[in-house]
C-alpha cells in the first residue's frame, strides 16, 4: 500500500533488539545485550551532577549548540587526551550516542554504490546504518587478533584494480563487538598505512578501551596516526559514555579532521538539531567531578571478575563444545560451537531453559557462520552468570539429543 524507501522495503532490524522481547520474563537469564551492569551506575554521583547542571536550567532547557555545549566539548578533549589524542573543539561533534556519530559520517562520507569496508564479524547496528546509507559493503575477514590486515591488503588491491576506491572502513579495534579482540599495535601501524595509501578514512569505534581488566593497553588508530605524517586526515574516532557512565544518558562524540567534523555539524542539524544540552550538561558536570576514574576501577574489577567466571563455568561445563579465548576487556565473550550444535538451535533450547545469547549470524555482513554466538558477561551478578552457564549447558545437551 504506502511505497517506503528502498532501504524499508524490507526492513531487517536489529538482531539483539529481536530477542528483546522474552526478556520481559524475570525469570530469564540474558547474555543477550551489551548492558552495563545496574548496581555498577553511579547514581549518587550522577543525581549531584544533575544537581549542579540544573543549576542552570535555562541552559540546560534551551536549545544548545548542535554539535555540543561547550562545557561537555572540553570534557571531551580531556577524555580523549587520557586517549593519546589530541583535539581542538572544532574536531569534536557532540552525538546522541555513538550510534549516531556514526550515521553522521555516513551521511557526510558515502553516496550509493560506494564502497565501505567492514570487519567481520562487527558490531550489526553499523552494518544496519551502512545498508541503509545504500553504500555497498565488503567484508574482511578476521581471526583471534582482530581484523586480518593481509585479507585487508589483498581486497584493497583488488577493489585498485577494479578501480573501486572504497570510502570508509569500519573498526571497533578495541574489545570488538562483537569477537572481544584488540588488534595489535604491529596491524594497527599497517592499517593506518593502507588508509593513508588508499585513501579512505577509518571509522574508528571505542566505546569499550576504558574496560580492560587484564593485558596491556594498546594505544588507538587515532592517537597513532596523529604522529605518523598525514596519517590524522584519514582517521575517525568515536567516543560514547553509554558503557562507561550510563547508556541512558545517550551522550557521545566523534574527533574528527575539521574538514570532516564540519560536515557532520552540518548534517546533525537535519538529524536532531542538536543532542540534549541537559544531559551534556550533566555529562560534564560529571567528568568534571573526578567520579569516573574510581568508577572505572570498580566496573574494571567487577567485569573481570564476572568473564572469569563465566569462562571458567562454560569450560567446566561444555568444555568440548565450546571453543573461545578469554577476553581482555570489553563485555563480550565469543565463542564458536562444535558440531552437530549450531547456534540457532541451541537459542531455540535456551529460550525454553530460560538463557538468551545471541547467535553470531547476525553480527556477519557476508557470510554468516551458524557455530557461533555472542555472550555478554556484565549485567548479571556471578551467581546469575553461573546459573546462566548451567542453563546453557541444559540447553546444549537438549539440542544435541533432539
Ligand atoms: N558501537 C558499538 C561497537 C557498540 O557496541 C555500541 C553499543 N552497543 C554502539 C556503538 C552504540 O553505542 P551508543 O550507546 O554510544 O550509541
Amino acid at each position: 500500500m504506502h511505497s517506503f524507501s528502498r532501504a524499508f522495503v524490507h526492513p531487517a532490524s536489529s538482531p539483539i533488539r529481536e530477542l528483546f522481547k522474552y526478556l520481559s520474563d524475570p525469570e530469564m537469564i540474558s547474555f543477550a545485550g551489551g548492558y552495563p551492569d545496574k548496581t555498577l551506575f553511579d547514581v549518587e554521583g550522577l543525581r549531584e551532577a544533575s544537581e549542579r547542571a540544573f543549576q542552570d536550567s535555562a541552559r540546560c532547557l534551551q536549545y544548545g549548540m548542535t554539535d555540543g555545549i561547550s562545557e561537555i566539548k572540553e570534557q571531551a578533549i580531556n577524555f580523549m587526551a587520557r586517549r593519546g589524542v589530541r583535539a581542538a573543539p572544532e574536531n569534536v561533534t557532540v552525538t546522541t550516542g555513538s550510534q549516531q556519530a556514526f550515521d553522521l559520517l555516513l551521511r557526510v562520507m558515502v553516496n550509493e554504490g560506494d564502497v565501505v569496508l567492514v570487519e567481520s564479524p562487527t558490531y550489526p547496528n553499523n552494518i544496519q546504518a551502512i545498508r541503509v546509507s545504500g553504500a555497498r559493503i565488503v567484508a574482511v575477514p578476521t581471526d583471534r587478533q582482530g581484523l586480518d590486515i593481509d585479507a585487508l591488503e589483498r581486497t584493497l588491491e583488488d577493489l585498485r584494480a577494479r578501480g573501486v576506491r572504497p570510502k570508509l572502513l569500519y573498526t571497533v579495534p578495541t574489545f570488538g563487538n562483537p569477537a572481544g579482540v584488540t588488534l595489535s599495535l604491529e596491524r594497527r601501524l599497517r592499517l593506518v598505512a593502507l588508509a593513508v595509501q588508499h585513501r579512505f578514512v577509518i571509522a574508528e569505534d571505542d566505546p569499550y578501551s576504558e574496560l580492560r581488566f587484564s593485558g596491556v593497553p594498546v594505544e588507538s588508530l587515532y592517537a597513532l596516526a596523529q604522529r605518523i605524517d598525514g596519517a590524522a586526515d584519514w582517521v575517525v574516532h568515536m567516543a560514547s559514555l553509554s558503557k562507561i557512565l550510563a547508556p541512558g544518558i545517550r551522550v557521545a562524540w566523534s574527533v574528527a579532521p575539521a574538514s570532516i567534523a564540519h560536515r557532520c555539524y552540518v548534517a546533525k542539524q537535519s538529524a536532531d538539531v542538536g543532542s540534549s544540552p541537559w544531559t551534556q550538561r550533566i555529562a560534564s558536570e560529571y567528568l568534571a567531578s573526578g567520579r569516573l576514574e574510581p568508577r572505572l576501577e570498580l566496573m574494571r574489577q567487577a567485569y573481570g571478575a564476572k568473564c572469569r567466571a563465566l569462562s571458567q563455568a562454560l569450560r567446566e561445563l561444555l568444555p568440548e563444545a565450546l571453543d573461545f579465548d578469554e577476553p581482555e576487556g570489553g563485555m563480550f565473550l565469543w565463542a564458536r560451537l562444535a558440531a552437530p550444535v549450531d547456534a540457532a538451535a541451541l537459542l531455540a533450547k535456551g529460550i525454553e531453559h530460560k538463557v538468551v545469547f545471541v547467535p553470531g549470524a547476525g553480527f556477519h555482513a557476508d557470510e554468516p557462520d551458524p557455530a557461533t554466538l555472542r555472550v555478554s558477561f556484565t549485567a548479571h551478578s556471578i551467581p546469575r552468570i553461573q546459573e546462566g552457564a548451567v542453563r546453557l549447558q541444559r540447553a546444549w545437551a537438549a539440542a544435541r539429543s533432539s
